[in-house]
């Protein structure tokens, strides 16, 4: 199964990903966490990158589409990935459209501005093993500033300080939004209403899915 979950930043895509990964067995490729790895370990690419990120605005297409190509011609996609943060743009979405890749499920997870903000301003990773909590949801950490899996230190990713977050907003109604209507034509676009609490999300999915667990 290949799909793909759209959203605004913070609309809790990584969340969704890691629980359909772990049910489904198939990899989640996030285009941002592979990103801030290659910055963390200072590679050309993560330094070309670091301006963008920082500023909150979209890594060129060319360099983003390369990162997806390459992931996506791995043995561990071949019975199914989950993109998670790419297509962000049409020119991105033409890329895969142009490739192999048949995409079977496009699930756009939605949410309104104000609880972007609040999601966002709450969340943290943890900084050893990158699982996401959020203080400001129903996925707090058991013990606070610490990850319930391996213990490591919870930390604010860079980009989610106020002003990086209302440019990244900017940025997704300028250039991302507009997939909403380029997976309508295709007819592979699925709402689900990302307000709800988390379980009541993932059971969303799942049934668009058809997975029973
Ligand atoms: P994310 O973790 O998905 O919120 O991504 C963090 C940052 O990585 C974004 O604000 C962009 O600067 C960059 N990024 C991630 N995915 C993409 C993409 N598909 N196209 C361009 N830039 C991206």
């Amino acid at each position: 199964m290949n799909i793909i979950l759209l959203g605004a930043p913070g609309a809790g895509k990584g969340t969704q990903a890691e629980i359909i990964s772990e049910l489904l067995k198939i990899p989640t490729i996030s285009t941002g966490d592979i990103i801030r790895e290659a910055l963390k370990n200072g590679t050309e690419m993560g330094l070309k990158a670091k301006s963008f990120i920082d500023k909150g605005h979209l890594v060129p297409d060319e360099v983003v589409i390369g990162i997806v190509t390459q992931r996506l011609n791995q043995d561990d996609c071949k019975s199914g990935f989950i993109l998670d943060g790419f297509p962000r743009t049409v020119a991105q979405a033409e890329a895969l459209d142009n490739s192999d890749v048949k995409i079977d499920y496009v699930i756009d997870i939605e949410v309104d501005d104000e609880l972007i903000y609040k999601r966002m301003s709450g969340r943290r990773i943890c900084e050893k093993c990158n699982k996401t909590f959020n203080i400001n949801t129903d996925k707090k950490p058991k013990v606070e500033g610490k990850c319930d899996f391996c213990a490591g230190a919870l930390i604010q990713r860079m980009d989610d300080n106020a002003d990086t977050v209302k440019e990244r907003l900017k940025v997704y109604y300028n250039q991302t939004h507009v997939l909403k209507e380029y997976y309508d034509k295709r007819g592979i676009r699925v709402a689900i209403d990302g307000t709800k609490p988390l379980k009541e999300i993932t059971a969303d999915v799942l049934k668009v899915l058809r997975v029973e667990i």
